[in-house]
């Protein structure tokens, strides 16, 4: 059985207004475990998360972008999001948890190492992975971004890495550059036809590349009736989810951690999120 991690702080905003109370069932589980930042009158929790230093926010961004977050009333959100996902790869590599699920307020991929923008500010997923390396010595990892948009930031701050793999879905056209790869989801895609571009663009890349985590910048906006509608249904997210952990079991002793990006509504996120996160901990 998984031990999985859930990583959370205060959300404001409508689409997370169920949350923690939509996990029930899913926290009681004796493999799944909480961590949830400090806020006032915060649930309780088994751990505290704290939030992420300046080192850790300069491995990926620049000062002056930095400041003008610090300066903008998302800073405490931004600085939580990118936390948790900090925290997950942390103790994910450590071994205290096996994968990992992490909800955000604001999202990581349209945030690049000098700008931000599209409900996005900080790049958690890229500062995770300069963590493991700065602290452990970690190597190869890889990104699939599935949700509706292209992920601008993520793709600037890799441009160059060898060492991560990022496969972005999105609406664009294909380019692929320095294990960085878009890959187009034709118009009115079917969730089969959607799950067979995974298999068989981001799959064997991943084989290839032989990553040591597996990170999902996982958003729901492409499903039917979202502001990112791609045609999907909201079936296909359980179903991406199984294939990708069965990657990770192949490729990384299962280490995957999934980071909450696009989506709006609630009722959609009372439902696909534990959707989701029972593939997680099975
Ligand atoms: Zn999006
Ligand atoms: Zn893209």
């Amino acid at each position: 059985m998984k031990r999985t991690g859930i990583f959370s702080h205060y959300q404001e905003g409508e689409r997370l207004r169920d949350f923690p109370a939509a996990l029930a069932g899913v926290l009681e589980k004796e493999n799944v475990f909480l961590f949830d930042a400090y806020y006032p009158g915060k649930l309780r929790s088994a751990f505290e998360l704290d939030p992420v230093g300046q080192d850790v926010l300069s491995r990926v961004h620049v000062a002056p972008m930095i400041r003008q977050v610090k300066d903008s009333p998302a800073y405490p959100g931004a600085l939580y999001s990118a936390a948790g996902t900090v925290a997950a790869a942390v103790r994910m590599w450590q071994g205290e948890i096996d994968n990992a699920f992490v909800f955000t307020g604001y999202g990581d991929h349209h945030a690049g190492a000098d700008f931000f923008g599209g409900g996005c500010y900080f790049n958690g997923a890229a500062m995770a992975i300069r963590e493991l390396r700065q602290r452990f010595g970690a190597e190869r990892a890889a990104i699939i971004d599935t949700d509706a948009h292209h992920g601008n930031g993520t793709w600037q701050i890799f441009e160059n890495d060898p060492d991560v793999l990022y496969a972005c879905l999105c609406p664009g056209v294909y380019q692929e550059r320095c294990l960085k790869v878009n890959i187009p989801v034709p118009g009115g895609v079917t969730d089969a036809g959607y799950r067979h571009l995974v298999e068989t663009e981001f799959n064997p890349r991943a084989r290839r590349h032989r990553p040591e985590c597996l990170l999902w910048n996982w958003g729901y906006d492409g499903t039917q009736g979202e502001y990112g509608d791609l045609g999907l249904t909201p079936q296909v997210h359980a179903q991406v989810a199984r294939g990708l952990l069965r990657l990770a079991d192949e490729l990384c002793s299962g280490r995957l951690i999934v980071v909450l990006c696009g989506g709006s509504r609630r009722d959609l996120a009372r439902r696909l999120i534990p959707g989701v996160i029972r593939v997680l901990c099975g």
